[in-house]
């Protein structure tokens, strides 16, 4: 097939494994939070790529920092290390509790590094007994089998035969449950400081707090997946500073891009030190193009006026939906924090999200979902008033469609 032949959605049926259902559209061009598909329509993005373009789309600092990367030096693997991944480490031990970075390619990986880390410490530590992780119900940690398995959605982790063991899933904001529960074998906490995919669902500042005693009183390790949560996306640089609760393990992927694939795990040197040369490793982690990208990114949104910027457009977000909601009241409530939002449907209209995703697409706007009943909200963390408002026009106009 020569370069310039055109490809349409058609293909993806013929040739793609169908585990997904890709809208009909294909975005061909973006440009800060608009989206331009192969029929020249014009999109504003509230999506950002599920929670990752959090610079928006070509962003210059992005750009500028992948070329001048692509001029220099592409891959080596870890058998050497590399100007950008030492740097990037350095950047995110200064801004975080951390002094020991993992580089992987993804959320999954840097997750999966989490728990090898988790068990290979309590196997050291304090012997193979000590096995046991436990995470919460609708949580969401990747699609490695280990994460998979992790994760609270036995739908994602079924039918794939016999799975990692000795994982346990408790109830998200059920401290007492986990208390009783929870007991000198368990090795590791394993949370979102703010359930994502499961509904945008934030912890009670009493049951953050509670787990971090829990694994305290139980030498168990806590481990923070700030996958989606991360790299400003609450509005502080990592979601755990607005909880005044630190893990002993982050995990992070996602917006650390901005759109490259990157992950990272962060940890303190005593846990690190349990990884010992050979333990566990990954070809592209460290890439030195992802690497160079992510400096860029941080730098950028580390910056306090991008991070008091996110807790501005958070409020124009909030006032928008409940303006649209006095006119065509379909939401029980905005939750979430920063913009990581969820507008949870109210009785009548349950189940009814992937509908409003649909009629927004149809107005011109990209939004997501998070189940059946929360429409989700991960824009750019620097997008304009100009593009909220205009963005927040459109969805008025596909739930009046909708309402009608
Ligand atoms: C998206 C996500 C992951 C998985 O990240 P991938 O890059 O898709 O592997 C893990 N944890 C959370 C909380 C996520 O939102």
């Amino acid at each position: 097939m020569a370069m310039d032949q055109k490809v349409g959605r058609e293909l993806f049926d013929e040739v793609m494994v169908p585990c997904y259902s890709p809208m009909q559209i294909v975005p061909v061009k973006g440009r800060g939070a608009r989206v331009w598909d192969q029929d020249d329509r014009e999109y504003v993005d509230f999506a950002g790529g599920i929670a990752v373009s959090c610079l928006g789309h070509c962003h210059p600092v992005m750009v500028d920092a992948l070329k001048t990367q692509a001029d220099k030096l592409w891959h080596l693997s870890n058998v050497m290390t590399n100007e950008p991944a030492l740097r990037l480490a350095k950047k995110l031990t200064e801004l975080t509790f951390a002094e020991k970075v993992f580089f992987a390619n993804s959320g999954g990986e840097a997750n999966e590094a989490a728990l090898k880390l988790a068990r290979r410490y309590a196997v050291d530590k304090f012997g193979p007994e000590k096995s046991e992780i436990i995470s919460f119900k609708q949580g969401f940690h990747g699609r490695t089998f280990f994460t998979v398995t992790v994760g609270g959605q036995a739908a994602y982790s079924d039918g794939f035969g016999p799975k990692p063991g000795d994982v346990t899933h408790m109830v998200y904001n059920e401290l007492e449950t986990l208390a009783e529960h929870m007991s000198d074998r368990t090795c590791a906490v394993m949370m979102e400081p703010l359930q994502g995919e499961g509904g945008i669902i934030s912890p009670t500042p009493e049951f953050i707090q509670g787990v971090r005693e829990l694994c305290d009183k139980h030498n168990a390790l806590l481990i923070f997946d700030e996958v989606q949560t991360g790299n400003g996306r609450t509005g502080d640089f990592f979601a755990y500073e607005g909880l005044g609760v630190t893990p002993d393990i982050l995990s992070t992927a996602k917006s650390l891009g901005g759109g490259f694939p990157i992950g990272a795990m962060l940890t303190t040197t005593e846990l690190a030190k349990h990884l010992k040369v050979g333990t566990h490793g990954s070809t592209y982690g460290g890439n030195p193009l992802a690497c160079a990208v992510a400096e860029a990114v941080i730098d950028e949104i580390s910056k306090p006026e991008v991070l008091e910027g996110v807790k501005q457009r958070e409020q124009w977000f909030r006032d928008g939906l409940a303006k649209i909601n006095a006119k065509y009241p379909i939401f029980a409530e905005v939750r979430g924090k920063g913009l990581l939002l969820g507008a949870a449907l109210n009785e009548e209209w349950q189940g009814r999200a992937r509908d409003i995703l649909v009629a927004a697409g149809e107005e011109g706007l990209m939004v997501l979902v998070a189940g059946a009943n929360v429409v989700r909200f991960t824009p750019s963390l620097v997008i304009d008033k100009a593009d909220i408002d205009e963005g927040l026009a459109r969805l008025e106009r596909a739930i009046a469609k909708l309402y009608q």
